[in-house]
């Protein structure tokens, strides 16, 4: 079975953009276990410009172009060596790749990316993806990484897209807000109800928000992918979904589809 999963900013970093070290060892042993086990994953992981903004000692997240580049050359030097040691650990091999959106577009690139991948990946290697936020201006960029492990997860044909975030899923009504806000655990269909549970905050350090995984979603439909929502706060509850437990938002559950 071959997973993509996408890790947010929320997920492997405190709110000042620094480290969570706890966090981040459980994640890795838990990705290298499943591995193990024998799935394919590919991960897709933000962090670069709030590790950053962390490793900068920068006092919030830079506004302009620049600094926010310069931020995330930093930062996805940090994540690398970051994930390197950590994996290295559990001996896994890990690479890094950087995209932007105009890859997806010119057929060189992708069929390059695409063969890239999949040697990768019979090589046994982790392959970690992040948008190469140095050089994505506004006319290139896709912009958030959940819309960006939604391609790749077409790209791939992976059976599995995991969003890990820093919500349990795709609620009611915004659980902030409204006290008896209810988890949705199983959506067949994006119907105009589902679609309008999209607000539009994002986290502190990140881009996304419910917005950008409900066009994740869109993105997995039209691909065959399934796609689900969990904590990353919890990073057991990789095991609980592939046990087949009820766990965070599952969409377009395999057994749903005709
Ligand atoms: N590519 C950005 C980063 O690594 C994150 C984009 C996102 O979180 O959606 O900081």
């Amino acid at each position: 079975m071959r997973v993509v999963i996408k890790i947010g900013t929320s997920t492997l970093a405190h709110a000042n953009g620094r480290l969570n070290i706890r966090r981040v060892e459980e994640l890795c042993k838990v990705i290298s276990d499943l591995k193990n086990s024998g799935y394919e994953i590919i991960l897709v992981s933000s962090g670069a410009i709030g590790m950053g903004v962390g490793k900068l000692s920068l006092k919030e997240k830079p506004q302009d172009i620049p600094t926010k580049q310069a931020a995330a050359a930093v930062g996805q030097c940090e994540l690398m060596y970051t994930y390197d040691r950590l994996f290295q650990k559990y001996h896994h091999t890990v690479a890094q790749i950087l995209l932007t959106g105009s890859d997806f577009k010119n057929d060189d690139r992708y069929h390059n990316f695409q063969n890239t991948l999949g040697r990768l990946l019979e090589l046994e290697v982790l392959p970690i993806i992040n948008e190469n936020d140095t050089i994505a201006t506004e006319e290139i960029k896709v912009g958030d990484n959940d819309t960006l492990s939604a391609m790749v997860a077409a790209s791939v044909g992976a059976d599995c897209l995991v969003l890990l975030s820093d919500i349990d899923g795709l609620y009611t009504a915004d659980p902030h807000k409204c006290a008896d806000a209810k988890l949705i655990h199983n959506v067949k269909e994006l119907t105009p109800e589902i679609m309008a549970l999209a607000g539009d905050a994002g986290s502190a350090l990140g881009t996304g928000g419910m917005k950008t995984k409900l066009h994740a979603a869109e993105l997995c439909r039209d691909a065959e992918c399934e796609m689900v929502i969990l904590n990353g706060a919890e990073p057991n509850l990789l095991y609980d979904l592939f046990e087949g437990k009820e766990v965070g938002t599952r969409f377009f559950a395999k057994g749903d589809r005709a």
